[in-house]
């Protein structure tokens, strides 16, 4: 069986290591040497000011929200995972969707001046599979009406623009290291600010509100991850690259396996050096993507509709307007299956069958 995606797990013997050091140190969490090793690489590794390690990228989302004190509007993309959008409201702001770019995907800033109002706060959009948002147009748009930027960056680990991490931008960027992720911990995620008045906010939120153990400054949840994660995240970050290169090459074949079929790939950007976290294609119709999934499905591979539905179709938030690409796009986008060890006679396989489909 081919699933869309594999959890990469480094050599057990290396993981055991740090689990000794646990059992004897008999030190599990509250900011144990593994967790600042994990924060210190990461942010060595990512060229990044203030990283904090957290226990999902959810709560990344939901912390960046309170930390920049939002509690009105927020502009935002309908095409994303489901958390972008359920952060927004958990955290008792209105999602305010605009449309997203037909090359790129992500949020189309020609459509955010339009929709602010004297209640817009923010602007929260997502490097959708890796690809960067028009950071630099967001940020015009963003210091001209004063709003903050956050950044959804949970695909995009590795990912740099103009030679600089892509978590550099916006005010606050956050990150998944949920096992389906390019790098993991098994459940994780990351919090990243350049602002050191944020990253404070940030370090007490995420620890109940504690400076220090008397003094508690302000509101706070428990988003500490734990030594048990962040050894898998230490024995994982050395091998990052490595698998960025191996999906790399399977991108590659896909290319060439698809090519001059009338399947779209979305625009990766220029000055980007990209991450190849994902593979999703735009089939021609959403008739032929249910024939699609249904033939690789009798095969025993299960692609992924990754974005499907819409993330204004959800059915607590209030959306009346139009989305025509992000509809158009959602209908017809699938993820197909890439991770670390799909091996090039599964990818030509899956090539093969998509092209049987849509040549019938
Ligand atoms: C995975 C993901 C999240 C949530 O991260 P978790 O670590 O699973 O909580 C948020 N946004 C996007 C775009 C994601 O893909």
């Amino acid at each position: 069986m081919l699933n869309v995606t594999k959890t990469y797990l480094p050599p057990l013997d290396e993981y055991t290591k740090y689990l000794e050091g646990i059992w004897s140190s008999a030190k599990l969490t509250n900011y144990g040497p593994l967790v600042q090793k994990l924060e210190a690489d990461l942010k060595s590794y990512l060229g990044v000011k203030h990283l904090f390690f957290v226990n999902n990228g959810t709560l990344a989302l939901q912390i960046a929200i309170k930390a920049l004190g939002l509690s009105k509007k927020i502009i935002t993309t309908p095409f994303s995972y489901v958390a972008t959008t359920s952060s927004i409201v958990w955290e008792g702001c209105e999602p305010i969707f605009a449309d997203i770019e037909k090359d790129t995907l992500s949020l189309d800033p020609s459509l955010i001046e339009d929709l602010i109002t004297p209640d817009t706060e923010a602007i929260l959009a997502t490097h959708v599979y890796g690809i960067p948002c028009d950071v630099e147009r967001i940020q015009a748009i963003a210091d001209k009406h004063n709003l903050k930027v956050i950044y959804d960056a949970a695909h995009a680990f590795g990912v740099k623009f103009k030679d600089s991490s892509i978590l550099n931008y916006g005010d606050v960027s956050t990150i998944s290291f949920h096992a389906t992720k390019l790098f993991h911990t098994g459940e994780g995620g990351a919090i990243v600010t350049d602002n050191d008045e944020i990253a404070y906010k940030i370090s007490y939120m995420m620890n109940f509100g504690h400076d220090g153990p008397e003094k508690f400054v302000g509101i706070g949840i428990n988003g500490k991850n734990s030594e048990i994660h962040a050894a898998l995240g230490l024995c994982i970050l050395p091998k990052v690259g490595e698998l960025m290169d191996l999906r790399k090459s399977i991108h590659k074949i896909y290319d060439d396996h698809l090519a001059g079929n009338g399947i779209i790939r979305p625009y990766i950007g220029d000055n980007v050096t990209y991450n190849f976290a994902y593979y999703p294609v735009i089939l021609p119709s959403e008739q032929l993507l249910l024939k699609v999934i249904k033939a690789l499905n009798q095969e025993d591979i299960f692609p992924r509709r990754y974005f499907y539905p819409s993330l204004a179709d959800l059915n607590y938030v209030q959306y009346e307007g139009n989305l025509p690409v992000t509809d158009d796009v959602c209908a017809r986008i699938l993820c197909l299956p890439l991770f670390h060890d799909l091996s090039e006679d599964n990818v030509i396989n899956i090539c093969s069958i998509i092209e049987k489909c849509i040549k019938q």
